[in-house]
């Protein structure tokens, strides 16, 4: 892990769902509460769909009500970058998978910790690794 992931459009689009190729690849958001991790609380490390690397963890995980995913920081400072995001008639920090510059979500300034970061992320973007190292039943 911590090598850069270099894939042409063409190798993402073979290797990722369809679903999960319009999150991480073209910065698509899926609909609110309609993803797997929304209510997830059991212990475990979030990797990135697309590349495998660790970028959140069950503990800085929350609920904010919003329909994603939400957690207060990553696993590692700098497995995620930042980068401002204008679309949408917006202005809003996008965050990405660092190594392989996936699309993962936004962050926004009302969480609930020290620094007040709320981690807004999709669970498309997401897999989930449970604390022992087993997938959790289905
Ligand atoms: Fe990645």
């Amino acid at each position: 892990m911590g090598d850069a992931v270099e894939r042409t459009d063409e190798e993402w689009r073979g290797l990722l769902a369809p679903e999960r190729y319009e999150v991480l690849r073209r910065a698509a958001t899926e609909r609110p509460f309609s993803g797997e991790y929304v209510d997830c609380h059991d212990d475990g490390t979030y990797r990135c769909a697309a590349c495998g690397t660790a970028l959140f963890s069950s503990g800085s995980k929350f609920d904010s009500g919003s329909g994603w995913p939400s957690f207060t920081e990553p696993a590692v400072a700098d497995a995620v970058e930042l980068r401002e995001d204008r679309s949408h008639h917006m202005v809003r920090v996008e965050v990405l998978c660092r190594a392989c510059g996936s699309h993962l979500g936004h962050v926004f300034d009302d969480g609930p910790g020290d620094d007040a970061k709320r981690y807004c992320i999709n669970s498309l973007a997401l897999g989930f690794e449970g604390a022992a190292g087993t997938p959790p039943e289905a």
